[in-house]
């Protein structure tokens, strides 16, 4: 899909300061009545002052030296100019790379690690914004009247801004999960917390303009409205159509993205630099004391988890595109030491779960159950088919530990070697034709197997089956 181009603008709610970017209400807006975590600056009420909290700025650092990008020296704010209710003063206090205007960080890069090829994404630029208050539709999008409420004004973001370097769904995902890991390992954001990372995209393919989709709600919403984007933008272009520059916005539940308004030029917003905010310094101690408090990130992770448990690449990765993926992982090592085979049942199968059943990865699951599961699968206690196919998903599903699965859904491998040898006897009675073919080319007692696990629901152990059979068979040689 190389003529596709993909460019996507993130919303980061630094959620780890104590207080918003440029007053001292707290920057806890979740769960408040309306309208009480505000104060005059906030408020944007006339002579109000901002003042700049520098927890905001080291923040921004650190994401800005994960992300190699460069520091600026001097970062000035400026004011972007809109009319809209959320936004009480007229404008919101943000960044801009003209008129004066610098962003605290310029470049960067994040390197992807697909399945079958790594790519690097270009960051255009990171700047500090203040978050609108949120508009309250008490009767959905229908309602008569709308409601504002400004807990949310003024908290501190970063707008994370990409060159259009992705060229699929599945990339522009990616850039998402490992953006988020890197937040998470950093502790800048939450990004669990409803509105804590938001994503808007714009998309253009070969020969039609760009076309900006805002709004989308969740992350994984994010492939599902591009995928729909360019099935859209291909038919335009197919039937000899033009796709038009606009903005669209993402409906969740008919799965469309419909026509917000034709894009407006960054001219309108009247930037110019905030005269109440004095240009902010950054110095070299500064960027240092960033550099040296840098946790580790996930590509350093990844390549210890390779030489510390012996792990593929892509298994490392695929762990560390979740901090919590990764803690969960490094937890159960304490007490399993089949490292590989616990990376394989986190990533293959506990993530194919978290998906299916639209969990969060760590939700109501304890890393020790894991272990659990794989002991009782090396004791020979359950069968890792059923471990694989019953005992994760119904764990991930109703947050149960594995033991009490296996007691409720009766899932013990049969053990005792007489009960099977019977159950045997019974599949070899009943499939004449295939013993016949199994007496004469070994590898025809395969179908025998599978006829005996099925007659056992999975609930035996293959290689025992393997073995009872071959003995059964050989009998009936003799
Ligand atoms: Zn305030």
């Amino acid at each position: 899909m190389e003529d596709v181009k993909i460019g996507l603008e993130v919303h980061i709610q630094l959620t780890s300061l104590k207080t918003k970017l440029f007053c001292s209400c707290p920057n806890d807006y979740r769960d408040k009545d309306p309208n009480t975590n505000v104060c005059p600056v906030c408020l944007g009420l006339p002579g109000a002052l901002p003042q700049l909290n520098e927890e905001a700025v080291r923040a921004a650092l650190s994401l800005c030296i994960a992300l190699n990008g460069t520091p600026t020296r001097k970062m000035v704010f400026a004011r972007k100019h809109y009319f809209y209710p959320d936004l009480p003063k007229g404008f919101q206090i943000s960044q801009f790379t003209a008129l004066g205007s610098s962003p605290v960080c310029q470049g960067g890069r994040v390197k992807l690690q697909m399945k079958n090829y790594v790519k690097e994404i270009r960051i255009r630029r990171l700047q500090l914004e203040e978050d609108p208050g949120r508009l309250v539709w008490p009767q959905g999008f229908n309602s008569k009247y709308v409601l504002v409420d400004y807990n949310r004004s003024g908290v501190p973001l970063i707008e994370l801004v990409t060159e259009p370097d992705m060229s699929s769904p599945e990339e522009a995902r990616a850039f998402v999960d490992k953006l988020r890991s890197i937040l998470e390992h950093l502790g800048i954001c939450n990004c669990d917390l409803e509105g804590s990372l938001r994503v808007d995209v714009n998309i253009s393919i070969k020969g039609g303009e760009r076309v900006e989709i805002k709004n989308i709600g969740s992350i994984r919403d994010v492939e599902k409205a591009l995928r729909y984007e360019i099935v859209r933008q291909k038919t335009i272009v197919s039937q000899g159509g033009k796709v038009i520059r606009e903005t669209r916005h993402w409906d969740p539940n008919k799965r469309v993205t419909v026509s917000a308004r034709t894009k407006e030029v960054e001219a309108e917003y009247r930037y110019m630099p905030e005269p109440n905010l004095a240009p902010y310094i950054i110095t070299e101690q500064l960027v240092e004391e960033a550099k040296k408090t840098l946790p580790e990130l996930p590509d350093e992770r990844a390549k210890r988890l390779v030489k510390q448990y012996g792990l593929s690449e892509y298994l490392a990765n695929v762990l560390v595109s979740s901090k919590r993926l990764a803690d969960m992982f490094e937890e159960a090592s304490k007490s399993y030491n089949n490292y590989v085979r616990l990376a394989n049942i986190l990533v293959v199968d506990y993530l194919r779960w978290v998906h299916e059943f639209n969990k969060k990865i760590g939700e109501c699951v304890e890393p020790k159950w894991f272990v659990d599961i794989l002991k009782m699968v090396d004791q020979g206690i359950i069968s890792l088919k059923i471990a694989r196919d019953v005992v994760i998903p119904e764990m991930v599903k109703r947050c149960k530990e594995p033991s009490i699965i296996i007691k409720e859904k009766g899932l013990r491998v049969i053990a005792e070697e007489g009960k099977l040898r019977e159950l045997i006897r019974k599949v070899i009675e009943s499939n004449p034709k295939a013993v016949q073919d199994a007496l004469k080319n070994p590898k025809a007692i395969n179908y025998l197997v599978g006829q005996v696990m099925k007659a056992t629901r999975g609930q035996a152990e293959p290689k025992l089956v393997r073995k009872i059979l071959e003995e059964e068979l050989s009998k009936l040689r003799g």
